[in-house]
């Protein structure tokens, strides 16, 4: 079985160092906000070509630390991507703020620029984007809607560390960024950990005391703040990743290059091969008619794949508030969407085994 993400294998060749790194934490006896978390803000700041990044405790909070930062008055209105994960939305929702659904690229299957302007009004302040799969969203249109109406650009980059877009690296290009290294990102810890990333520093101050609870100095609180902070031991390992990142996505392209080029089954929708170099890869994800029998007939073939994401966030229980919104293109993407394995440690010959799988699939009659 060709496995869709084997964490231990990815680890495996920073095992020792990881080890290393990690005692070095645990030996210190500075477990939160010490040495190893400023290494890496900094080496992070400096891989995204950017004045500030703060970590924070996992993706799902360096959103929400972004939206709090801005502090918008309760009942504003971000425009957000119907399709994305549903942490994406979260924490606009817990913040009293109103999510406004805008359908993707039918192509891209990420927001569509196209489509936000319709969706602004006088209460609009931010507009959220996700770079999902790797691949940033068309941030030059999204920068002139924002300037034009006066609105904040946030993103989550959360699937897509070490992304290009027009030579900028995601994390540099939104007024602020928001990453995740849960462990199966690109770059990922061995637990939960974020990061914010922004060129404001007025912005990045406020974040690194919301961080705290809003704490500049020991025990006085300027803000109402959390407690998300990443702490030594997961900066540590971040640490020994991060040099690798770069390295790791090449090879992504890679697959994602043969992919592209040799999967040759009919009326599969590959994902875009304009950026092939620039897109991080962290999913590659096809869509099918027929899903449910192509993922049965991979994993007979011995290809294990998943679905990134069965069900649209508005179509969740946890959102029966937004369940009357018509979004017809987010619907059947989630339908028709299949993630194949894609991961830096696949083998050429299970890249081929992945392709020849899906090109001896026999629709139904
Ligand atoms: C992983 C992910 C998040 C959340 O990150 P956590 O670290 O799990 O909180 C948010 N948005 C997207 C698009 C993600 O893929």
């Amino acid at each position: 079985m060709i496995p869709f993400l084997d964490l231990n294998q990815i680890n495996k060749p920073y095992l020792k160092a990881i080890e290393e790194a990690s005692l070095r934490a645990v030996r210190s006896g500075w477990y939160i906000l010490g040495p190893e978390l400023l290494s890496f803000e900094n080496s992070f700041a400096e891989y995204c070509n950017v004045s500030f990044c703060i970590g924070v405790a996992n993706g799902l909070d360096a959103i929400g630390l972004i939206l709090r930062a801005y502090d918008f008055p309760e009942g504003s209105e971000i425009i957000v991507p119907a399709s994305t994960y549903i942490a994406s939305v979260l924490p606009v929702s817990y913040l009293n703020l109103i999510p406004v659904l805008v359908e993707p690229d039918p192509v891209t299957m990420l927001i569509d620029p196209g489509r936000i302007e319709e969706r602004i009004t006088p209460l609009t302040r931010a507009i959220l984007c996700a770079d999902l799969y790797g691949r940033s969203c068309e941030m030059d249109k999204i920068m002139e809607i924002g300037a034009r109406y006066n609105l904040k650009i946030i993103s989550d980059a959360a699937q897509a560390h070490g992304a290009l877009y027009q030579n900028r690296k995601t994390g540099s290009i939104a007024d602020a960024t928001a990453f995740s290294f849960y462990p199966t990102k690109n770059l990922g810890a061995l637990g939960d950990a974020g990061a914010v990333t922004t060129m404001d520093a007025e912005l990045a101050e406020k974040i690194f005391y919301l961080r705290n609870y809003g704490s500049k100095e020991r025990y006085k609180n300027e803000y109402q703040g959390i407690n998300s902070r990443l702490d030594e031991i997961q900066a540590a390992i971040l640490n020994v990743k991060l040099p690798f990142l770069d390295r790791d996505n090449k090879k992504r392209r890679e697959i994602a290059r043969r992919y592209l080029t040799e999967i040759k089954l009919k009326d599969l929708v590959l994902p875009p091969a304009d950026r092939i170099d620039e897109d991080a890869w962290h999913l590659f994800v096809i869509r099918h008619s027929e899903r449910a029998a192509l993922i049965q007939h991979l994993d007979r073939a011995g290809v294990q794949t998943n679905v990134h994401y069965p069900l649209p966030f508005h179509k969740q229980k946890a959102y029966q508030n937004l369940s009357h919104l018509e979004l017809p293109l987010t619907e059947k993407i989630h339908e028709q969407v299949l993630s194949l394995p894609l991961n830096p440690i696949l083998t050429d010959q299970e890249v081929t085994a992945v392709i020849n799988a899906v090109n001896t699939f026999e629709k139904l009659q």
